[in-house]
């Protein structure tokens, strides 16, 4: 029997050697694998925005302790941060976003941000889609089409007897 590996991604699973694919000298089962390069993706695309809004040639040491931070333990994706930063700068023209600051003003905007997403969507959805207007149906009202009369059909074999 082929000796078993451990993927090193988030399934926990073990996997034929053949069956793994090496990404930075670990080995990831293919959808770990497909996580990874969207997460290596996610990550340096956060940090393009990052140079570019905060003017920085690469973000700094608190700013990537802090991407950490709100990666882990906040659960917030690269793709989320990296839309809130842009967010902020053109709806919040007010704010400046300074390096010294670091990405402290994430939390404070990520929900807003999300918000405006979530609103962007469903107004193109509503755009797009044609209204066919299948949600007005009519719906019948559910009779009760069971007839109990309430007459007991057994016979009683006592009386019969007893006529
Ligand atoms: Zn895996």
């Amino acid at each position: 029997m082929a000796r078993l590996l451990k993927c090193y991604g988030t399934c926990n699973n073990k996997y034929p050697k053949e069956e793994l694919r090496s990404f930075k000298g670990k080995n990831y089962c293919n959808s770990c694998y497909e996580e990874q390069l969207n997460e290596t993706a996610g990550r340096n695309q956060l940090y393009s925005v990052i140079k570019e809004y905060y003017n920085i040639s690469y973000p700094t040491g608190f700013m990537l302790k802090q991407i950490k931070e709100f990666h882990n333990d906040r659960g917030y994706s690269y793709q989320i941060m990296a839309y809130t930063i842009k967010y902020i700068a053109d709806f919040h023209k007010n704010i400046k976003l300074e390096q010294k600051y670091g990405l402290s003003i994430i939390p404070h905007f990520i929900d807003e941000a999300r918000n405006f997403i979530y609103r962007t969507k469903i107004l193109k959805e509503q755009t797009n889609s044609i209204n066919l207007d299948t949600t007005k149906k009519v719906k019948a009202k559910a009779k009760n089409m069971t007839r109990n009369n309430g007459i007991n059909r057994t016979i009683n074999m006592e009386d019969l007897i007893n006529e």
